[in-house]
């Protein structure tokens, strides 16, 4: 297992805050030479906006703090495999490393579905480590559209 130190504790803590706000419990954060430069979690509901997904975020952040549209040499982690939207994002702002909790087999596009960095029209790959406090990920998100439907 790859060692994340502590930041992939802060992508939960995003998603926890996420759901607590009533949005799907997922959350991102992009880390540059050992800081974080970019959090996020979920705000399509607040938002209104369906692109709003917790690594957009946290992209759109980081990318605004170092002034720079391009995050060389940046990780990014989140708690659920990325969706296509979002595992474009990642390689068109050249992230270095992604790092996902739960994989989503439905929803994902890394080793589910698309596969999209497999593809020959994806022209920046990041090194991609999965699994990561899988367990812990999936109740998260299990717990919450559990509690949607009983509400
Ligand atoms: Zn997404």
């Amino acid at each position: 297992m790859a060692q994340t130190n502590g930041f992939m504790d802060a992508a939960f803590a995003e998603a926890l805050a996420a759901g607590e706000r009533g949005e799907v419990p997922i959350g991102a954060v992009v880390v540059r030479d050992g800081q974080i430069i970019g959090r996020g979690g979920n705000e399509t509901r607040a938002a209104n906006d369906v692109t709003a997904h917790a690594e957009i975020l946290a992209i759109r952040r980081a990318a605004a703090a170092v002034g720079d549209e391009r995050l060389i040499e940046a990780d990014l982690y989140v708690t659920l495999e990325p969706c296509t939207m979002c595992a474009a994002a990642i390689s068109f702002a050249r992230i270095r490393r992604l790092y996902y909790a739960a994989r989503d087999i439905k929803g994902g596009a890394v080793e589910s579905g698309v596969r999209f960095y497999a593809q020959p029209t994806c022209h920046h790959a990041p090194e991609v480590y999965s699994g990561i406090r899988e367990t812990e990920a999936s109740a998260m998100l299990r717990g919450f559209f559990e509690a949607r439907r009983e509400a």
